[in-house]
């Protein structure tokens, strides 16, 4: 896809920002340090990582506002990820799109703005590095410089953050990180009304290709079995091996019915996929559970119960099988 096209690509971008995994985290140091250091350079009362999610820009960093988030149509920001340019506000009272917003006219008096986009390596523009006073203010090219340099160090302690929540054996989310995302991920479906569900796999018998062929073979099944699970995923879904040979896949807006034909399908899948074993075809299956978060179950931890007790039943009822709740 093209640079301009990417711009434009608004579910591409909240899918995006949806797998960076960072909205409505708690604060984390090193985005601290970096507004912070915005602050003190440029000389600036106010300074935010902002990111903007569908319907508003949400804070993961600040100094100098006691705010978290603002709506959508009420961010500076909202225009900053439109380009791959600094956006400079001079004087936000002098300009149509700004002058009327309640915290240009009044508190905190924002009245100038400079903010770079925070671009993912694939081209997304995740939200904005910014800085604000509450003076005109004609930023310089050298600021705007140095921003891009700061905004630049958002996006690398962001990747980090991934990298840590994400399994060296086969790319997929770790249990802790994928926790968390689904957690925000549930709250959000559930105030917009909408299906999620949660399917859970199990490698059957995978002890015996562990104790048959050794350990690297086991490892090599596992990387396969999480390649076929990616190969069927959507760009929002997320996706982690949450114990030894266990996933797990959240789908957002994906009611249980659907979520039994992904899971049929992978079950297919994985069930007719050889590999070659010290110079044997091996064939592996595994079990799955499945389940809708119903509206009426709290949180992941309940839904992931839930997953637990249909994967069991599916092992129970002889393997290579689907159990939907
Ligand atoms: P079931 O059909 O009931 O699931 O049987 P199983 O043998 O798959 O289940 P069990 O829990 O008895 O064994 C899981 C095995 O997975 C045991 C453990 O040594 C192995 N395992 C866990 N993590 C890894 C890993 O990272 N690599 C490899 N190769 N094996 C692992
Ligand atoms: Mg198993
Ligand atoms: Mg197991």
């Amino acid at each position: 896809m093209d640079e301009r096209r990417r711009l434009n690509d608004e579910p591409g971008r909240l899918a995006a920002l949806r797998r960076a995994g960072i909205l409505d985290t708690p604060p984390e140091e090193p985005f601290e340090r970096i507004t912070e250091l915005v602050r003190s350079v440029l000389g600036v009362p106010i300074a935010t990582v902002s990111l903007v999610d569908e319907e508003r820009q949400w804070l993961k960093s600040s100094v100098g506002l006691t705010i978290t988030e603002t709506p959508r149509d009420l961010s500076f920001c909202t225009h900053t990820i439109k380009t791959r340019e600094p956006l400079i506000v001079p004087d936000a009272r002098l300009d149509t799109r700004f002058r009327d917003f309640p915290y240009v006219i009044g508190e905190p008096g924002v009245r100038s703005y400079l903010g770079l986009p925070l671009e993912t390596p694939d081209g997304y523009n995740l939200g904005a590095l910014c800085a604000i006073d509450t003076v005109p203010r004609d930023f310089t090219t050298t600021e705007a410089a140095i921003m891009k340099n700061f905004s630049r160090l958002v996006m690398n302690e962001l990747e980090l953050r991934q990298i840590a929540m994400s399994d060296s054996l086969t790319g997929a989310m770790t249990r802790r990180g994928w926790m968390e995302a689904v957690e925000t991920q549930i709250a959000r479906c559930r105030r917009n009304g909408q299906a999620s569900s949660i399917v859970l796999l199990d490698v059957d018998h995978f002890k015996r290709i562990n104790d048959g062929h050794g350990h690297a073979a086991g490892d090599r099944i596992l990387r396969g079995v999480a390649q076929a699970c990616f190969a069927n995923l959507r760009d929002a879904d997320l996706f982690a091996r949450i114990g030894g040979e266990e996933f797990a896949i959240f789908l957002p807006m994906t009611d249980a019915a659907h979520a039994a034909a992904l899971a049929e399908r992978l079950r297919e899948q994985i069930s007719l996929t050889p590999y070659d074993l010290d110079g044997a075809a091996v064939r592996i299956t595994a079990s799955f559970g499945i389940t809708q978060v119903r509206a009426d179950v709290e949180g992941v931890e309940a839904g992931l119960k839930i997953a637990d007790a249909m994967l069991y039943r599916a092992k129970l009822d002889g393997r290579n099988v689907c159990r939907v709740a």
